[in-house]
């Protein structure tokens, strides 16, 4: 084993909210359940305005092989379909459901196999059905990943339980009280690619979870590896490479060196699908930053808005400078609270103006820091400068595409230069000048 990874940061964890145990919230009043919320094609509409639906109602279908099913979370009445606001700032159109407080479930039994009778296949059909999708923050459909082709035969499945992230504890909290819910979807997910082994990833800081998991009843083949702390460790390259030394090809995939990452929050999601039928409609996620009043980890219905979640919780300190979906290096800034949790929401981070560091973007100074931290091998200040001075057409050749927009180039830039802004105006050039 490597037990390391080119490059990386080392930024202050501020995992302060690690203690806190995983808790509900009351229900919202209205849920917004946008078509939007995985990579891939926008989810179809299988309600109408008007319609009465059950917790745990397919509500929308996929609509394509890379897209998801949408359940409803609770029971209630089909409002409006509407373009509704966004994580990424878009108004995008969404289901909306104002619950009846009745939580009336769809009878799902003819899902569940909880003797895990079915076949591999089965599950996987059942994975699809049941909407699930990589809940690190990528947001990738489950059962596209657990879909290699036969040429890409997968000797691992990693269970990413790293959370590099500061701020973010959710998966840590999720290992600590629920360990037996992800190996059973580790089991199921070794069992559909046809992997011997697996290993638990834990980073360092974490090592009561690193123990509970470790005592627990671990599947034949199953390891658990503690990782040194090192920012970004949870990205599925830089995983791979630091547990089996394995490099993915630029502009590959992790099945490519043989192996599947799925992030433990979404092993547990899969294992409640096919034992208990129950499809995703709920999450953990960790509201942090000195901000909340309440901060911790809360398992939260798909669909509530944010604004629900900060005022269950006992509301903000004071007016947010900042507010971040997902975490502080690699999640996206937030204009307001209106928009809802999606499957894909890790946490919700809130700074006041005391807290942030004002950037004075300067000319680059050739230091050369950002080049040794960044973990996909990359020159951030040429991919940089070329975007400032609109080169677009050369940014291919210097890999851009590879960028994982991990931000550590940024972390120890002297001068200030925000590389991620730059890289993501390159990558959206090239894609309008393929047409795209
Ligand atoms: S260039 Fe991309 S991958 Fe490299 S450090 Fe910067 S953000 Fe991370
Ligand atoms: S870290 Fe900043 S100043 Fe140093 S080479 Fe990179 S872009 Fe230039």
């Amino acid at each position: 084993m490597a037990n390391r990874f080119r490059g990386g940061v080392h930024p202050d964890d501020s995992k302060h909210t690690s203690k806190q145990a995983i808790s509900g919230l009351q229900p919202a009043e209205r849920l917004i359940l946008s078509l939007s919320q995985h990579i891939g094609a926008p989810s179809r509409p299988e309600v109408s305005v008007g319609d009465r639906v059950l917790k745990y109602q397919p509500i929308a279908s996929p609509g394509g092989f890379v897209s998801m099913a949408l359940h409803a979370p609770t029971s209630g009445t089909v409002k409006a379909i509407e373009p509704a606001p966004h994580p990424s700032g878009r108004l995008v159109t969404a289901i909306i459901i104002e619950p009846d407080g009745l939580d009336e479930a769809l009878d799902r039994t003819d899902k569940a196999d909880p003797g895990l009778a079915r076949s591999p296949e089965n599950w996987k059909e059942t994975i699809r059905d049941s909407g699930i999708v990589g809940m690190g923050g990528a947001a990738f459909p489950t059962h596209v990943k657990l879909s290699p082709p036969e040429d890409k035969p997968i000797d691992m499945i990693v269970a990413n339980g790293v959370e590099c992230e500061p701020y973010l504890t959710a998966d840590h909290r999720l290992m600590l009280e629920s360990p037996d819910e992800i190996l059973g979807g580790l089991f199921l997910a070794m069992k559909i690619v046809g992997a011997k082994k697996a290993v638990v990833a834990i980073e360092a800081n974490k090592p009561d979870a690193a123990e509970v998991m470790r005592k627990a009843d671990l599947p034949e083949g199953v390891t658990v590896e503690v990782l040194p702390v090192m920012y970004p460790q949870g990205a599925e390259k830089q995983l791979i490479q630091a547990l089996t030394g394995r490099e993915v090809p630029t502009g590959g995939l992790p099945m490519d060196v043989g192996v599947v990452v799925q992030n433990v929050g979404t092993l547990a999601t899969m294992n409640q699908a096919i034992k208990e039928g129950r499809p995703m409609v709920e999450r953990v996620m960790t509201l942090g930053g000195p901000l909340p009043n309440g901060p911790g980890n809360y398992m939260v219905s798909i669909g509530t808005s944010l604004s629900h979640v900060v005022e269950q919780t006992g509301g903000l300190k004071g007016p947010a400078a900042r507010l971040i979906n997902g975490g502080p290096m690699m999640g996206q800034a937030l204009a307001g609270l209106e928009s809802p949790v999606t499957k894909g929401t890790s946490g919700l981070l809130a700074f006041g103006p005391g807290e942030l560091r004002t950037l004075r973007q300067r000319a680059c100074i050739r230091c050369g820091s950002c080049i040794s931290v960044c973990p996909a091998s990359l020159l951030p200040h040429t991919l940089g400068s070329m975007v400032e001075f609109r080169l677009f057409n050369q940014l291919r050749e210097f890999n851009i595409t590879d960028c994982i927009e991990c931000g550590s180039c940024a972390f120890v830039c002297p001068a200030d230069r925000n590389m991620v802004q730059f890289i993501r105006q390159g990558k959206a050039e090239l894609l309008a000048l393929a047409g795209k």
